[in-house]
């Protein structure tokens, strides 16, 4: 057990990667708070996991990330209930792969909103708890795309970009608060995600990757286990590739 006691907040904790990370840290003691977009899809993904094993404490929240203020309330609600944030995950994110000739203002706007405002809103209220509690660990969900960016759907890369900056400069300004800040970046992961890609997308993708498979969500549930843990705890400001070496 290596997170035994400590309280999660997950992003995005549904389905695809987020649901991994929150079975993962629920296996090793963690309390977890998932985040969803819906009422019916938390509700269901909470009992899906109770069901699971009774044991596990989990629940969840479904507030408008794209609003400040609706994630500070989250937040706060959290820390009034468990009485501390120990780990944060921001995993929830969008992608789209137009073509910029057919991309438009408020598509780039939308992914950069989810992408990365969102998660800067989830960390400013949890950070000034985490100072206040002696320190914590935030993992943001970067992407390959942030080292090699892509050939169509300018928005996603550039988000992913940006959420690598926020992850190396946190890192530095909260290390005199015992704050990790890391990120992990997924290859090509099986989920919703990479199913809503075209599929001669897909394939191009899965014929580079030396490993010669996509992701499983837990291989990068795992990356986000040891970046939550004590194991990780000389690590900061990291950007974990978990890509079986894909560099398209
Ligand atoms: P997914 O589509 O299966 O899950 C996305 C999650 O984000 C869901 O839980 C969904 O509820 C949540 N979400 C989406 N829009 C939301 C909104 N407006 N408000 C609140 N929550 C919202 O995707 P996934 O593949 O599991 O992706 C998770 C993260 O991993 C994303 O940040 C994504 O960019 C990143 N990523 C995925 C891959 C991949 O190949 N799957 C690769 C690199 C990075």
């Amino acid at each position: 057990m290596l997170l035994e006691g400590k309280v999660a907040v997950v992003t995005g904790g549904t389905r695809g990667i987020g649901r991994a990370v929150v079975e993962k840290y629920l296996e090793h003691g963690a309390k977890v708070v998932l985040w969803g977009s819906r009422e019916e899809t938390v509700n269901k993904a909470v009992s899906e996991l109770k069901s699971q094993n009774s044991s596990w404490e989990v629940s969840g929240m479904y507030p408008d990330l794209t609003d400040a203020k609706a994630v500070e309330d989250a937040v706060l609600a959290v820390k009034e209930q468990y009485g501390s944030i120990d780990i944060l995950v921001n995993n929830a994110g969008i992608s789209h792969s137009t073509p910029l000739y057919n991309y438009t203002a408020e598509d780039f706007d939308k992914i950069l909103k989810l992408n990365v405002s969102a998660l800067f809103y989830a960390i400013l209220p949890t950070a000034k708890i985490m100072k206040e509690q002696g320190g914590g660990v935030i993992i943001n969900t970067s992407s390959m795309v942030s080292i090699s960016g892509q050939t169509s759907g300018v928005g996603y890369p550039t988000s992913k970009f940006a959420v690598n900056g926020m992850t190396i400069s946190l890192a530095r300004e909260l290390a005199k608060d015992n704050i990790r800040v890391n990120a992990v970046a997924p290859g090509v992961t099986k989920t919703d995600m990479v199913a809503a890609l075209p599929e001669a997308m897909i394939q191009a993708i899965s014929a580079t990757i030396p490993l010669g498979r996509p992701g499983e969500p837990e291989d990068v549930a795992n990356a986000f286990l040891y970046l939550a843990s004590e194991m990780a705890s000389y690590v900061t400001g990291e950007i974990l590739s978990v890509d079986g070496a894909c560099r398209v």
